[in-house]
C-alpha cells in the first residue's frame, strides 16, 4: 500500500520545523546574556520551542501523507513522543551553554538526535490505522544518522553564533533553514523507511487525524510566535536599559569635566585647582597667587551681572595670556583668581605681580564705555614640603587681604606674623561666641514647593545673625569664620534644636511640613551627632523622615568612608538625607550610588542660565535621570522666574525652592503666608472629642 504527499502541507511542516529552530535560536540564545536564573527561563523557553518544533512538524508531515485508510492517534503515547522531544533538547542546550568543547557539542548532538529519532518513531507508533507498518532497515539507518548530523550541526551553528554580534539575525535566519531541512529531512526518510501493509490495526477511540494536525500546527504557531514577541520585547528593553545607562557614563564624564572646571571662564575651578596641588610632586617648588578684583562688587551692582560675567571672562583671558602652558589658572568662584606657578624666584614673581596687575587694568570696552578695575595679589612660595602645601591657598588669601588693605591694587607676600587674625576678625569670632548666650541667632524658613499644584511640602532653615541688635547677618559672613574657629558646633545644635522645635509647634498647628536644616562638615564629623539628633527626635516627639539634614556634596563627598558611617547611622534612624548644591563638586556616580541619601539639590547655578543655555539644560536631564536611577527626589534651588519654573517641571524635577516661590522669612510670616493650616489628626480628632462630649450632654 502507498500513500501520496500533499505538497502544500509537506512546505508547511518544513515552515513549521524552520520557525521553530529560529525561535529556539532565538531563545537560547537570549539566555547568554541574562543573569541566571533568567537564563534558565530563557533555556527552557528555547528547548520547549525546538521540541514544540519537531513534534508539530511531525505531524503535519503526517498529514501531509494520504494514506488510503482511516488514521487516529494514540493520546499517551502522542504525548509520550512529546516528552521524547523536550528533555533531550532541554538537556542538550543546557548542556552547551557554557563549556563549548566538542566533548559537550558531540555529546548534546547525539542527545537531541535520540530525542529526535524516539520522538518520530514513537510518533508513528502513536499511529493507529488499518495498516501495519514494517521498516526498510536501511532508510532508518539513514534517518537515525540524519537526526544526529542534523543536531550535531545545529548545536555548532548554535554556539557558534553566540560568538559573533554582528549580523546576528541574518546569521541565525540561515541556521534555522538548515534546522529546519535537516529535521524535515530526517522525518521524511523515516517515513520513505516505512513501509504500510493493509491490515486492520484497530482505530477507534485515537483522536482524529484531521483535528489534531489542525489543533497541532495553530498551536505551535501561535507559541512560537508569543515566544518570539517576548524575546523581542525583552531585548528592547535590555537595549533600553543599556541606553540608560550609557546616557549615564556620558553625564558622569560630564560632570566630573564640570566638577573641575568652571563654566563662565573655562578655566580650572576649586576642586580642579586642588587636585592639581595634591598630584604635584613633593619635590617640586610651587608658588601661589591668590588674586581678588577690587571693585568687581560695584561693576556688578551697577551694572548688572551680564556685565559682570563679561570682566569676569575678560579678566580670565588675560591671566591665562600671561601663563606658561605647564602654569595653571584657576578661579574660585566670585571675583577670586589663583595662578600656580613653577617659579620661585623672589624677583621674578615680583615682576610677574606687576605685568598682572598692569594686565588686569587694562580698561576694559563694554558697549562703548570703559571700565576700569584693579587686582589685589597675595602670594605664598613652596619649596617642596608635602604638609605645608594644603595651607597655601590660606597663607596666599591672608596676603591678599594685606594687599588689599593697603589700598588694592598691589601684591604681597606672605609672611607669618600675618596669621594673627585681623583685628576685625578677632571682633567678630568673640561677638559670635557671646551671640549663642546671647540669643542673637535666628532662623528663618524657605518654602520647598511640590511641582504641579505648588503646595508648599516643607521649608529649609537658613541662619541669621543680629548682630549688635540691629543689622541681619547672612550665614555667608560669619559661618566661615565659625567653621575655622569651630563654633559652628554648637551653632550647629541651637540650629537643629530651634528647628526641631519649631517643627512641633508647626505638627501641633496641624501643618505636614518637613524641616531642612544645614550641616557643615565638621558638625557631621562631631561624635555626638547622631545621639543628639535622636534625642531630639525623641523630646519633640517627631517623626524622623520629617527632618532632612542637607550636606553639601563635597562635604558628602569627602572622607566617605566615615561619612558613610555616620550617614548610614542617621538613615538608620528614619531621618532624610539631602546633597545640597549638587552638580558644583567631586561626585562620582559610585560614591553617590552607596551615599544613604534620599534627594538630590540641584545647585542654583544651573538653574540660573537655565532658559538661556543648553549646557544646563543637559546637565539637570542628566541629574534626574541619575537621581530617578538611584531613587533619589530632585530639587532645583534658586527657582527665581517662572519661565525656569516651567523648564524644570518639564524636565521631572519633584521639587522646588526658590524667590519665586518664597523668600526665607521669619516663622510667623510664613504661617501668614500659608493661611490657616488643613487640621491635622491630632488636633481634628480633639475637636471631635470635645464636640461628641457637648452633643452628648446636650442629648
Ligand atoms: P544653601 O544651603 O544653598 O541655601 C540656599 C541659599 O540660597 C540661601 O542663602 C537662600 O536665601 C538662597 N536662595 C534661595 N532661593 C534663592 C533664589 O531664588 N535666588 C538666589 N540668588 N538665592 C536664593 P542664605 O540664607 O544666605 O544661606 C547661604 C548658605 O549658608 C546656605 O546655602 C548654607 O550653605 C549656609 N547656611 C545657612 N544656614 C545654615 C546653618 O544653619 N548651618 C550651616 N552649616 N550652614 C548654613
Ligand atoms: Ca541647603
Ligand atoms: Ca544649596
Amino acid at each position: 500500500m502507498t500513500g501520496s504527499y500533499n505538497l502544500w502541507l509537506v512546505f508547511l511542516s518544513y515552515v513549521v520545523a524552520t520557525l521553530a529552530s529560529y525561535t529556539a535560536l532565538d531563545l537560547a540564545g537570549r539566555a547568554n546574556r541574562a543573569d541566571s536564573a533568567r537564563a534558565k527561563q530563557w533555556l527552557l523557553g528555547g528547548a520547549s520551542a525546538m521540541a514544540l518544533g519537531i513534534w508539530s512538524m511531525h505531524f503535519t508531515g503526517m498529514l501531509a501523507y494520504r494514506l488510503p485508510v482511516a488514521m487516529n492517534y494514540d493520546p499517551t503515547l502522542t504525548a509520550f513522543s512529546f516528552v521524547m522531544a523536550i528533555v533531550p533538547a532541554a538537556v542538550s542546550l543546557r548542556l552547551i551553554q557554557r563549556d563549548h568543547s566538542y566533548r559537550r557539542i558531540s555529546f548534546g548532538a547525539l542527545l537531541l538526535g535520540s530525542g529526535v529519532v524516539g520522538m518520530h518513531y514513537t510518533g508513528m507508533a502513536a499511529m493507529q490505522m488499518e495498516a501495519g507498518i514494517t521498516y526498510r532497515p536501511l532508510l532508518v539507518a539513514a534517518s537515525v544518522v540524519i537526526a544526529y548530523a542534523a543536531s550535531g550541526a545545529a548545536l555548532t551553528i548554535f554556539t557558534a553564533l553566540r560568538r559573533r554580534s554582528a549580523h546576528l539575525k541574518a546569521l541565525r535566519a540561515v541556521a534555522a533553514f538548515v534546522m529546519g531541512l535537516a529535521v524535515t529531512g530526517m522525518h521524511y526518510t523515516g517515513m520513505a523507511a516505512a513501509r504500510f501493509q493493509s491490515m486492520s490495526m484497530g482505530g477507534q477511540g485515537g483522536i482524529n487525524e484531521n483535528w489534531l494536525a489542525l489543533l497541532v500546527i495553530v498551536g505551535t504557531v501561535c507559541l512560537l510566535g508569543v515566544g518570539l514577541l517576548t524575546s523581542t520585547y525583552d531585548l528592547r528593553l535590555e537595549t533600553q536599559t543599556a541606553k540608560l545607562v550609557k546616557s549615564l557614563a556620558h553625564a558622569n564624564e560630564e560632570l566630573s569635566f564640570l566638577a573641575k572646571h568652571d563654566t563662565l571662564t573655562q578655566l580650572a575651578n576649586r576642586a580642579g585647582l586642588l587636585e592639581r596641588l595634591q598630584a604635584q610632586q613633593d619635590q617640586t617648588a610651587l608658588s601661589l597667587l591668590f588674586l581678588d578684583l577690587d571693585g568687581f562688587k560695584k561693576i556688578n551692582d551697577v551694572y548688572g551681572h551680564d556685565v559682570g560675567d563679561v570682566v569676569l571672562a575678560t579678566t580670565a583671558r588675560r591671566l591665562q595670556g600671561q601663563i606658561r602652558t605647564h602654569d595653571m589658572a584657576a578661579r574660585l568662584g566670585g571675583d577670586e583668581f589663583v595662578l600656580l606657578l613653577e617659579e620661585i624666584d623672589k624677583e621674578g614673581l615680583s615682576r610677574f605681580c606687576e605685568r598682572i596687575i598692569e594686565a588686569v587694568e587694562q580698561p576694559i570696552d563694554f558697549a562703548g564705555q570703559a571700565l576700569r578695575l584693579s587686582v589685589s595679589i597675595g602670594v605664598t612660595v613652596h619649596k617642596g614640603n608635602s604638609s605645608e602645601r594644603a595651607e597655601m591657598l590660606t597663607c596666599a588669601d591672608t596676603a591678599m587681604y594685606k594687599a588689599k588693605e593697603n589700598g588694592g591694587g598691589k601684591y604681597r607676600f606672605y609672611e607669618p606674623s600675618m596669621q594673627i587674625g585681623t583685628r576685625e576678625e578677632l571682633q567678630l569670632l568673640q561677638e559670635l561666641r557671646s551671640a549663642l548666650d546671647e540669643n542673637k541667632f535666628e532662623l528663618h524658613y524657605q518654602p520647598k514647593c511640590a511641582v504641579g499644584n505648588g503646595g508648599i511640602i516643607g521649608v529649609e532653615a537658613l541662619l541669621r545673625w543680629r548682630r549688635n541688635g540691629l543689622a541681619l547677618v547672612p550665614p555667608d559672613q560669619f559661618i566661615p569664620q565659625a567653621e575655622k574657629a569651630g563654633l559652628i558646633v554648637p551653632i550647629g545644635y541651637w540650629v537643629l534644636n530651634e528647628a526641631c522645635r519649631q517643627l512641633a509647634e508647626w505638627r501641633e498647628q496641624g501643618r505636614r511640613l518637613h524641616m531642612a536644616v544645614n550641616l557643615s562638615a565638621l558638625q557631621l564629623l562631631d561624635p555626638q551627632l547622631v545621639d543628639r539628633v535622636e534625642s531630639l527626635l525623641r523630646t519633640y516627639d517627631l517623626r524622623p523622615g520629617t527632618l532632612i539634614l542637607e550636606l553639601t556634596e563635597s562635604t558628602a563627598m569627602q572622607n566617605s568612608e566615615v561619612c558613610i558611617a555616620i550617614l548610614r547611622r542617621l538613615e538608620a534612624l528614619g531621618v532624610g538625607i539631602a546633597i545640597d548644591d549638587f552638580g558644583t563638586g567631586y561626585s562620582n556616580l559610585l560614591q553617590l550610588k552607596r551615599m544613604p541619601a534620599t534627594e538630590l539639590k540641584i545647585d542654583r547655578a544651573f538653574v540660573r542660565e537655565l532658559v538661556e543655555s543648553n549646557e544646563d539644560t543637559a546637565i539637570i536631564t542628566a541629574i534626574v535621570a541619575l537621581g530617578k536611577t538611584l531613587s533619589l527626589s530632585i530639587v532645583a534651588e534658586g527657582v527665581e522666574t517662572s519661565a525656569q519654573k516651567k523648564q524644570l517641571e518639564e524636565l521631572g524635577c519633584s521639587s522646588l525652592q526658590g524667590y519665586l516661590l518664597g523668600r526665607p522669612m521669619p516663622a510667623k510670616q510664613l504661617e501668614e503666608q500659608m493661611g490657616l493650616p488643613v487640621k491635622g489628626i491630632s488636633k481634628s480628632r480633639r475637636l471631635s472629642g470635645v464636640f461628641r462630649t457637648q452633643t452628648a450632654l446636650v442629648g
